[in-house]
């Protein structure tokens, strides 16, 4: 196959919050960037972003970073590294006014400053009460963001290639990254990228799961060509379970909903969460609501004629609150659960929702790989910024409103970092390997050639409901165990998928085809990782790490307090240290404690 090739200073695949932000910083330093996206940029799964924006601004309640710092280092149960936790709230209060700048219209105070809404796990002074932090644009934020990034990034010349999936990294014999393969979704004509930095921003792959709040094209993509290249995947057991997914629809009710008051009920129209987290109640962090949720059901106090979901009851706001907070959400739960919320309560179930893991980066976007005992060399010309990441600012569970701030300061991070080396000329157009493309054409011509394989969607299926029996809310030891043999017989069978329609225009059997061999990669880290962990952390909870005197919660620190590092070839894990020394000097660390709400 003829292999048409471009050049640019940068290319960057994802045109979401993190892609653009990085984008942005590209192009108004004079660079010429290519951003690569399978769909048009502001349909990236941002867009769907609902609840808000974290920052310290301090605009209704009283706040400082040190209490968003405190935080995010306990939501993430002591996982998250701390230099890199530092730099995301120190800078948030920036890159939140910078996006007001852009255009963003957030929602006003009466004084005419910047609304701010509470979420579950941000709190006054070290977790004593709920505080206004997240900056939102109604029930709309991310909506109201990605417009304003997206057109700066016109004003810019940023040069889209739209409905391009990238298929492949390129890296060279030293290991540098030199760009990516392409696919043009609507000729079928592969291209190479070759470029001084590649920046991957292709957001979470929820997808691996059967039921999630993400968007179908969230099937890990950055991740799974990370994998195949050869970088190690970091932290993939935790995944975030939003506890308010519509009851059998999976679409989101954001947290937003109980920020502006909402109440969790039980069948019996009992406030759960009051035994479960006396003092932040429905506003504990992710994993402690969700793991509530499951256990109310477990013990036959859910809901409905199956008992199978709680209630999310917002009758008590006025209609007014409802109408000019959360409109978008009257409107998903009329549509998807046939309730009107300022009548009856909404029916919800925990949903995946959330990858904290991702491709090891430091807070500077560079990824960094283990090399001759240093856990953190960064790869040569390749930076990663946004959910595809792992800075790592979530660790084992990520704060509501947290991943917005995350692509807007890693994505401009990740930037300034490339345009510094470009300046300092450590940047260079190193040469293509000659067998660039040849992994890219050897996967399309499998599919074209394939015979007697298996149907992308069974697999696809398999994949779905394996990781949600085995990999779910609660763990199980023998389900995971179970779990590692189920999830590899099932990637030995996405070898061999094979499609009906072997068109090259708009070839959707083909993309889907392709995006499995990423899904496949990133649940059997998933599934590897979770068996390995032998401890309950964050969002990872199994039944045989339970709470004890000497392990709270089930944590053990004293033997899994780090990083795990999956590498796909021989499904390898690895470990490295969780950095638990701040940026500044002058910061003292988070101490350990144990985790309560
Ligand atoms: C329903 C929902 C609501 C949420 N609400 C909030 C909230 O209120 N606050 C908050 O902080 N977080 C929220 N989150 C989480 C947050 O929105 C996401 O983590 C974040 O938007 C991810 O942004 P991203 O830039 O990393 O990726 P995305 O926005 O997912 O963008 C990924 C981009 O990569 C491109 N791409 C992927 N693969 C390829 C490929 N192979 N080739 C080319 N392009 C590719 C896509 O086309 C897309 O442009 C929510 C998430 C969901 C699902």
């Amino acid at each position: 196959m003829n292999v048409a090739k471009r050049t640019f200073d940068a290319v960057i695949v994802g045109a979401g919050g993190a892609g653009l932000r990085a984008a942005l910083q590209l192009s108004e330093a004079g660079l010429k960037t290519a951003v690569l996206t399978k769909v048009f940029p502001t349909r990236s799964h941002t867009v769907a972003a609902q609840g808000g924006v974290a920052a310290s601004l301090g605009n209704s309640t009283e706040d400082n970073w040190h209490w968003h710092m405190y935080d995010t280092v306990k939501g993430s149960d002591w996982l998250g590294d701390q230099d890199a936790i530092e730099f995301m709230v120190r800078k948030a209060n920036e890159v939140v006014v910078e996006l007001e700048h852009y255009g963003m219209p957030f929602d006003r105070t009466d004084n005419g400053k910047i609304y701010q809404r509470p979420f579950g796990g941000h709190s006054m002074n070290y977790g004593q009460a709920p505080v206004m932090r997240s900056c939102a644009a109604a029930d709309r934020t991310g909506h109201a963001m990605l417009h304003a990034l997206y057109q700066r990034n016109v004003r810019a010349n940023t040069q889209f290639f739209v409905e391009w999936m990238a298929l492949d990294l390129i890296r060279n014999s030293e290991g540098d990254v030199v760009g990516v393969t392409a696919i043009e979704m609507e000729t079928g004509e592969v291209s190479i990228f070759h470029a001084k930095a590649t920046i991957f921003a292709t957001g979470g792959a929820g997808r691996i799961y059967y039921s999630s709040t993400n968007a179908f094209i969230n099937t890990g993509d950055g991740v799974g060509m990370a994998a195949r290249a050869g970088i190690p995947l970091e932290d993939m057991e935790f995944w975030q379970f939003h506890p308010t997914g519509v009851a059998g629809a999976g679409v989101l009710i954001t947290e937003g909903v109980r920020g502006e008051g909402g109440i969790l009920r039980n069948a019996s129209g009992e406030r759960f969460m009051e035994r479960y987290a006396p003092n932040l109640k429905d506003l504990a962090s992710r994993d402690v609501v969700s793991r509530s949720m499951v256990t109310e059901i477990n013990e036959g106090r859910g809901c409905g004629p199956d008992k199978d979901h709680v209630l999310l009851d917002i009758t008590h706001l006025s209609p007014e609150t409802i109408l000019k907070r959360l409109p978008g959400i009257r409107e998903i739960s009329i549509q998807f659960a046939g309730v009107d919320p300022i009548k009856a309560p909404i029916p919800v179930v925990p949903t995946c929702h959330y990858q904290m893991g991702g491709i090891p980066t430091n807070y500077k976007g560079q990824v960094v790989v283990p090399k001759d005992g240093n856990p953190n060399v960064p790869v040569s010309g390749f930076y990663a910024a946004g959910e595809c990441a792992c800075a790592s600012v979530h660790g084992a569970n990520r704060l509501g409103t947290n991943s917005l701030l995350d692509l807007l300061v890693f994505g401009k991070s990740a930037g300034e970092t490339v345009v510094e080396d470009f300046k300092s000329g450590n940047l260079t157009l190193k040469p293509l390997p000659a067998d660039a493309a040849d992994v890219s054409l050897a996967r399309i011509n499998r599919l074209e050639t394939q015979k007697g394989g298996t149907e992308v969607h069974d697999v696809r299926l398999d994949m779905q409901r394996t990781m949600q029996k085995h990999a779910g809310v609660f763990r199980f030891n023998d389900l995971l165990v179970e779990g590692v043999e189920k999830i590899k017989e099932v990637a030995e069978q996405a070898k061999t998928t094979q499609i009906g329609d072997k068109s090259k225009v708009w070839n959707t059997a083909r993309t889907e085809a392709l995006e499995l061999d990423n899904l496949i990669e990133v649940a059997k880290a998933t599934m590897i990782s979770a068996e390995a962990r032998k401890e309950s952390r964050g969002a990872h909870v199994r039944d045989d790490a339970p709470d004890t005197a000497e392990n709270p919660n089930g944590r053990d620190d004293k033997n899994w307090l780090k990083h795990t590092l999956w590498y796909s070839e021989g499904n390898r894990l690895d470990y490295k240290p969780v950095n638990l020394k701040p940026l500044s000097d002058d910061v003292d660390p988070i101490a350990l404690a144990k985790r309560t709400y």
